[in-house]
């Protein structure tokens, strides 16, 4: 068996702030790590490791995988980790001290960590999809067995139109996601590259509408539904998890939105993986009208904000546009039949509410308050309700200190990195990565240019893991100094980079 091992108790859904380093020594890497709830740590028989490596110099070199075999000297593996659901698999936390690692067991070159991460990662959220589909099938069934059997004021409850509604809708989210999944998978049987965008949406939609399954049998079941031997409790918590591993859906969903442009991977797959172009045109112009609507208005207190808003939004709406596409490739096909176009039905009414629900969002005449609103506001409860440490009794894994009463920090104001270089870098290193930033921003499909300042950290602008990737680049490419993309993270503004760069040597006119 073999374990992932990215998450990290600092750096979760953000893997660019990873802490974890891989040395380079004498033929090998010398690997220091702190990882958690990594599945099947303790069990595993090698361990796969994500890590930022570190040439002799100090000089970062980007992100790199490590295989660890569990008897590595050096590897050591922390509590398990008592969890609500998934409980036949064990969590626990992994650390690595000084383990050496010879180059045999790196995983592609120094610096392509993440394309090991992200191919890792496209191939587990199809298979978390295809699990999606089984699990909901599984719900349908046990509703199907109780309500066959059970009589309500109404009669038989199979018969009331409640249920009725609920598990025809659940039959065709099945029938929808089982056609994506299986879109998927003959791209893969026929040798095509990996549609990460599709295995992206896969697995947030199917998550999302497993988690609705779930909640759907244990409300069906009534009080049996609660009760630990009826396999609904299980269901729902063995499901909870799926909307937040391999990348939570809102990170996802942003992720998606932020790289919705014309010809993109969404796009693409919609017109050419699905053979959906009209599907793939209504898309476009539905997100380009969103955009345009958007262009101007305030919702958020934060410019960044307002960006990663409206991706979170057109994210959700790309991933189910991928939903319908699956669905009408496939009652194209040979399957046809009346559960072929009521599905087909249902998932365009499903990609129509997330559209209806952007429209509802930008109609609305209040914008969201600001992060200090909030806590002022959510602070006040205590009045009501205390404000307590809460710990079950007879569990001795205390809560996460970040879960503490006390102390709740206030909004900080935009601190300035601890690797920020002393001095303030020059005008045409500004202007390199200044540029560099603009024409990503320009590619990305945004209808208008986002301010931005020398001081804007990059994460207002939507830039994320897989964007720093073209951005480090075209700057490594005009500076003549090797960037990763982590350094993006670790110097997260134009000024840092810029300042970074210079102290590296580049040469100031460097490409300009
Ligand atoms: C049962 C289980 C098994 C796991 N197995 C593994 C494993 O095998 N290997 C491994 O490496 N990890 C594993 N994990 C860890 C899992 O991948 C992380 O929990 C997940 O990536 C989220 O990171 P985090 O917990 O640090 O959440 P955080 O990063 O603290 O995020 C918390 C929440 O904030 C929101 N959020 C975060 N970022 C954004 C954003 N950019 N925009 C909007 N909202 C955002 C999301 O709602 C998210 O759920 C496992 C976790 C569990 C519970």
């Amino acid at each position: 068996m073999a374990a992932y091992a990215q998450t990290e108790p600092q750096a979760g859904s953000n893997p660019l702030a990873i802490r974890s380093r891989a040395r380079r020594v004498d033929g090998g890497w010398h690997l220091d790590a702190e990882k958690h709830l990594i599945g099947l740590g303790a069990w595993a028989g090698v361990l796969t490791v994500l890590a930022k490596g570190v040439d002799r110099d100090g000089s970062p070199l980007g992100p790199m995988v490590l295989l660890v075999p569990e008897d590595a000297p050096g590897l050591a593996h922390g509590p398990e980790a008592l969890t609500m659901g998934m409980r036949a698999m064990v969590q626990n936390t992994v650390r690595c001290e000084g383990v050496f690692v010879p180059d045999a067991r790196v995983l592609l070159a120094p610096g392509e960590g993440m394309q090991v991460a992200h191919d890792a990662m496209g191939f587990a959220r199809l298979g978390v999809g295809a699990l999606c589909v089984g699990a909901m099938k599984r719900c349908a069934q046990l509703m199907a067995r109780y309500a066959a059997r059970r009589e309500v004021a109404t009669g038989r409850l199979l018969d009331n139109p409640v249920s009725c509604a609920r598990l025809h809708e659940l039959t065709c989210a099945v029938w929808a996601l089982e056609a994506l999944v299986e879109a998927i998978a003959a791209a893969l049987d026929a040798r095509e590259p990996l549609p990460r965008h599709a295995c992206l949406a896969c697995k947030c939609v199917g998550s999302e509408l497993l988690w609705e399954a779930a909640d759907w049998l244990v409300q069906m079941l009534g009080g049996r539904g609660y009760l630990e031997n009826n396999a609904a409790p299980q269901m729902l918590r063995d499901a909870r998890v799926l909307r937040i591993l391999e990348g939570p859906t809102e990170t996802l969903y942003m992720h998606l939105g932020g790289a919705a442009a014309p010809d993109s991977g969404a796009e693409r797959f919609l017109a050419h993986g699905l053979g959906r172009p009209r599907l793939a045109a209504e898309l476009g112009r539905t997100v380009a009208s969103i955009r345009e609507r958007a262009a101007g208005a305030r919702r958020f207190a934060g410019d960044g904000a307002q960006v990663q808003g409206l991706d979170y939004r057109i994210g959700e709406l790309c991933a189910f546009a991928i939903l319908l596409g699956a669905a009408e490739r496939r009652a194209a096909g040979d399957e046809g039949g009346a559960q072929a176009s009521a599905a087909l039905e249902w998932a365009r009414a499903r990609y129509d509410r997330v559209r209806r629900a952007i429209a509802a969002e930008q109609d609305a005449a209040h914008g969201y308050p600001s992060a200090s609103v909030l806590l002022e506001r959510i602070g006040a409860y205590a009045q009501a309700i205390g404000d307590v440490d809460q710990q079950p009794a007879g569990v001795e894994q205390l809560p996460d200190p970040m879960l503490r009463a006390a102390d709740l920090p206030q909004p900080p104001a935009p601190a300035a990195s601890p690797a920020l270089a002393p001095r303030a870098a020059g005008d045409a290193m500004r202007r390199l990565v200044r540029e560099s930033v603009t024409r990503w921003l320009a590619s990305d499909g945004r209808p208008s240019m986002p301010a931005f300042g020398d001081d804007t950290p990059f994460a207002e602008l939507g830039i994320d893991s897989l964007a720093t990737v073209p951005i480090a680049l075209e700057i490594e490419q005009r500076a003549a100094v090797p960037v990763v993309p982590e350094l993006l993270y670790d110097y997260p503004t134009v000024n840092a980079l810029a300042a970074w760069l210079e102290a590296q040597g580049a040469p100031a006119q460097a490409g300009i």
